[in-house]
């Protein structure tokens, strides 16, 4: 890694990026927010037409969504660290492929280090396989830790699936207590929990 990564040059590094298509139909980067010195970071897929419009990662419906989930395990979205697998929104919400998952990679990795969390949430199959391990489903692998160089991963379903599908909100809950129970058990946040 970059030991001369800086919060500066990676906004730099994402405004200027044009390593796949998805930069030449955007209008804003979105490059993600929160506190920059979380132990816990959440990634989803890659922006929608709301973020796109405001340049911010999970402020429309999905999003509103996730701040209710985090709240209801006691935390205040601003004590976290929100981004997606890729910066740039792709066209009609697709999944982003896997070149354009690779390009936006190294953006990924200078945020992690620059973050340097303890624990990463993984919002949906797209941030768990890219992430994580390609053979996941979400169904069957969601609620499971894994530790990677001392960092815990835990992937759950995406908000936006929980926004269509209501049935899978009771393990959504599951997986927020288990994400609270993980942070308990590391000493993290120990002011809310
Ligand atoms: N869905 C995502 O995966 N990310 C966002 O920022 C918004 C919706």
């Amino acid at each position: 890694m970059n030991r001369e990564m800086t919060w500066e040059l990676f906004e730099e590094q994402v405004e200027a990026c044009c390593a796949c298509p998805l930069c030449r139909q955007i209008r804003h980067k979105v490059p993600g927010q929160g506190d920059r010195s979380a132990p816990l970071m959440l990634i989803g897929e890659g922006p929608g037409q709301t973020e796109d419009e405001e340049g911010l990662a999970f402020v429309g419906a999905a999003g509103q969504l996730l701040t209710k989930m985090l709240a209801a395990i006691g935390l205040p979205r601003e004590r976290v660290y929100i981004c997606n697998v890729v910066k740039c929104r792709p066209p009609m919400n697709r999944v982003p492929t896997p070149e354009e998952a690779a390009a936006c990679r190294i953006h990924l990795r200078n945020q992690t280090w620059l973050v340097r969390p303890q624990v990463i949430v993984l919002l949906g199959a797209t941030a768990a396989r890219y992430l994580l391990d390609p053979e996941i489903r979400i169904t069957r692998d969601r609620g499971k830790w894994t530790e990677r160089k001392g960092v815990w991963m835990m992937p759950t379903y995406h908000p936006s699936a929980l926004l269509r599908d209501a049935s899978k909100k009771p393990e959504a809950w599951e997986d927020m207590q288990r994400l609270r129970d993980k942070l308990k058990e590391l000493g993290l946040y120990t002011d809310l929990l």
